[in-house]
C-alpha cells in the first residue's frame, strides 16, 4: 500500500516526515472555493471526512473530541458565558456544542467561506443540528475584520476553530488579531484557540500563543490537550488566554450539565489542564 494509492488519503506532514491516512470508499465532494480546496469522501471505517487544501478536518466518528474540547472547558471557566463568537468553524460542530449551554444568549459563527459550511449542511447534518437555533447567528466573513468591529467588552468568550496558521487563517495567530480580541472581551473574556499538536508544534505554536496573547494584553494563558486521531501526531491541544486567572469557575455546572457529552466532563476537564513535565518545564523559564 503507497502513499499513492488511489483507495487512500493521505495527509502528509513533510516537515516530520509523517503522514495520516484514511481508506476511501467514495468521493462526495471535489470543489476549489474562492478561498481552498473543499473535499469530502466516504471512508471505511470513519464516515464521512472532510478535508480543506489536503488537511484533515473532520470526520464522522472523532470530531466530537475536538469539537467538545473546544467549547466546553472554556465555557465552565467563565463565570457567565452568554455571548460567544466563533471564529472558523465553518463544519458548525463547535457552534453545536456551544448551544447546548443554557446560559449561551448569542453564538456568532464567522466563517469565511460559505462553501464549508453548506457542504457540512448536506455531509455532516448532525454537526448542523443547531443551525436554526434563534441564538445562532452564522456569517460568511473575515474573522479578524469582525472582531475589529466587534463594540469594546461585548464578548464573553472568542473561540478560534480555524485551519492551520497559513493562508486566511495566519492572521489569527498573531498579535494584532489577539489585541482586538481582548478589547472585544469583557472583564472575564477568555479566548480560546486550536493550537496544534503539542508533540510537533509546541515551538512554532503552543508556546509562541502563550507569548503572543500575553504581549497583546492577556494575562493569564493555559494549553489543555487531548487525542485526537486524525491531526498530525493524534495528540492535540487548545490554549486559552484570559483577562483575568483561569480556573473551573463553574465545576459544579459542569458535574450536573444537563447535556449529552461522548467525552467531556467534569474528570476530563480536570485532566485536560495536567500539564505534561516539558510543558511545564518551558513555562517556568
Ligand atoms: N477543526 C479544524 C482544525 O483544527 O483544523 C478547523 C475546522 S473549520 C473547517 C476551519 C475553518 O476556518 C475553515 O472552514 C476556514 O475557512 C476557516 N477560516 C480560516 N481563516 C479564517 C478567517 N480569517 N476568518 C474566518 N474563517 C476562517
Amino acid at each position: 500500500m503507497s502513499l499513492k494509492d488511489p483507495n487512500w488519503f493521505y495527509e502528509k506532514m513533510p516537515d516530520d516526515g509523517t503522514a495520516f491516512g484514511l481508506r476511501i470508499e467514495a468521493t462526495l465532494l471535489d470543489e476549489q472555493t474562492p478561498y481552498q480546496h473543499l473535499q469530502v469522501f466516504q471512508t471505511q471505517g470513519f464516515g464521512k471526512f472532510m478535508v480543506l487544501d489536503g488537511c484533515t478536518m473532520v470526520t464522522e466518528r472523532d470530531n466530537f473530541l475536538y469539537h467538545e474540547m473546544m467549547s466546553h472547558p472554556a465555557l465552565f471557566s467563565h463565570p457567565h458565558p452568554k455571548n460567544v463568537v466563533i471564529i472558523g468553524g465553518g463544519d458548525c460542530g463547535t457552534l453545536r456544542e456551544v448551544l447546548k449551554h443554557d446560559c449561551v444568549e448569542n453564538a456568532w459563527q464567522i466563517e469565511i467561506d460559505e462553501a464549508v459550511t453548506r457542504a457540512a449542511e448536506k455531509f455532516f447534518p448532525e454537526l448542523c443540528e443547531a443551525n436554526n437555533d434563534p441564538r445562532a447567528h452564522l456569517q460568511f466573513e473575515d474573522g479578524i475584520a469582525w472582531i475589529n468591529n466587534a463594540a469594546p467588552g461585548s464578548i464573553d468568550l472568542i473561540i478560534v476553530d480555524s485551519t492551520d496558521p497559513v493562508g486566511p487563517a495566519e492572521g489569527l495567530f498573531q498579535e494584532p488579531f489577539y489585541r482586538a480580541c481582548h478589547k472585544a472581551l469583557g472583564e472575564h473574556g477568555l479566548l480560546i484557540q486550536q493550537s496544534e499538536s503539542p508533540l510537533l508544534h509546541a515551538q512554532r505554536v503552543t508556546w509562541a500563543m502563550h507569548d503572543i496573547t500575553r504581549a497583546a494584553g492577556f494575562v493569564d494563558t493555559k494549553t489543555l490537550f487531548f487525542p485526537q486521531p486524525i491531526y498530525p501526531s493524534g495528540w492535540w491541544s487548545a490554549t486559552i488566554a484570559a483577562k483575568q486567572t483561569i480556573n473551573f469557575k463553574r465545576r459544579e455546572a459542569a458535574e450536573k450539565k444537563n447535556f449529552e457529552t461522548v467525552y467531556y466532563n467534569a474528570e476530563i476537564h480536570t485532566a485536560a489542564f495536567a500539564q505534561p513535565e516539558f510543558f511545564k518545564k518551558r513555562q517556568a523559564r
